[in-house]
């Protein structure tokens, strides 16, 4: 197997993998960044993104990500595909396998592997992609002016997207599985009392209808095992907010997570997880704000806090 050793090793291209390889190279930390399944990560799968500052007119996804892309390769950043399938953190350098063939030993790691928002299963949703179907309202939120949607999940983000969704949509419906909402009591309040939003307790939604895009769900309700009732509810837009997975799964065994696998940082404020010159940065150590730009934020932070790391390490030597 193939063994190269780097200072800087980035794995992710998303906002926060490209943001640190850009801090990174400009540094002189000679960054390696391993692009991963979805070269630019998810904001590729989304369509116009009219929040990210700098873009008044706003900017296609896939654009935005080129951007930053090419930001990074103009200092020098060394960009390669390639999906990190093993890591050993107990050592240093670190160690980090991809594609099971190709081993990099660094003396610095930023992990910005991203999170990946979970799907029902459904065939439809596949086949309605990027034509009604998202898991994210603040970004394609906007596209439902006036119109009608379905959100589907009982948590924190269900109850955060149809309340945002609520002041665009001319109608929300929040369909949840169970017959209780499973979000903040706060949450659960706060879209009981919005007058446009309808939450269809103990639904289940089992495929899409519509000619070219969306145009509605079947549903069926469920309160026992032979108590069923199906219907087709009428929407436009069908989204997704039934958790998200952080790819952190390699990772695992060296650092501290939380219940669902988030990287969790050892100093607040900082990317530092409890392995000293291994950095989170992005979606992958964040379930809560979860947006290109706080991921951005995050891999400059990541970057900043190697350099100071790698300076240390010289020092010592
Ligand atoms: P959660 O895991 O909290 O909730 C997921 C919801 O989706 C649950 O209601 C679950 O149902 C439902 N669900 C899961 N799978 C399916 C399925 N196959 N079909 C139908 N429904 C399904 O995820 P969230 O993303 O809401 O929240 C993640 C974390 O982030 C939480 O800790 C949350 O508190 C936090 N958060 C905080 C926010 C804030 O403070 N402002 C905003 C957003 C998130 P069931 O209940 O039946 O399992």
């Amino acid at each position: 197997m193939d063994t190269e050793r780097v200072q800087c090793l980035i794995i992710g291209s998303g906002p926060a993998g490209y943001t640190a390889a850009i801090y990174a190279s400009r540094a002189n930390l000679s960054p390696v960044l391993y692009e991963g399944i979805t070269p630019g990560g998810q904001l590729t799968t989304t369509t116009d993104i009219d929040n990210f500052p700098g873009f008044e007119e706003g900017i296609n996804g896939f654009e935005l990500m080129d951007k930053m892309r090419k930001q990074a390769l103009r200092f020098g950043a060394d960009l390669r595909p390639g999906i990190a399938t093993d890591a050993d953190l107990s050592r240093h350098p670190f160690k980090v396998t991809f594609d099971g063939e190709t081993t990099i030993e660094a003396d610095a790691l930023i992990i910005a592997t991203g999170a990946t928002a979970k799907y029902l299963g459904l065939p439809d949703e596949h086949k309605y992609a990027g034509l009604g179907v998202s898991a994210c309202a603040t970004c394609d939120g906007f596209f439902y002016r006036n119109k009608t949607v379905a959100v589907v999940g009982g948590g924190d983000s269900a109850c955060e997207e149809a309340s945002y969704l609520s002041n665009l949509a001319k109608k929300v419906y929040l369909i949840v599985r169970k017959p209780f909402l499973r979000a903040s009591k706060t949450m659960q309040d706060e879209v009981r009392n919005i007058p446009n939003v309808e939450i269809l307790y103990e639904h289940e939604v089992t495929g899409l209808y519509g000619t070219h895009a969306v145009e509605g769900g079947h549903l069926v309700k469920r309160r026992g095992e032979n108590d069923e009732e199906r219907h087709d509810l009428a929407f436009d837009g069908f989204f997704l907010a039934i958790g998200h997975t952080p790819n952190s799964a390699i990772f695992k065994p060296y650092l501290d997570t939380d219940e669902v696998g988030y990287i969790l940082v050892s100093e607040p404020g900082t990317t530092k997880t409890k392995v000293p010159g291994v950095f989170a940065a992005g979606d992958v150590a964040d379930p809560v704000y979860r947006q290109a730009i706080t991921a951005a934020a995050n891999g400059c932070k990541a970057a900043m806090d190697a350099e100071r790391y790698l300076n240390h390490l010289k020092e010592e030597k």
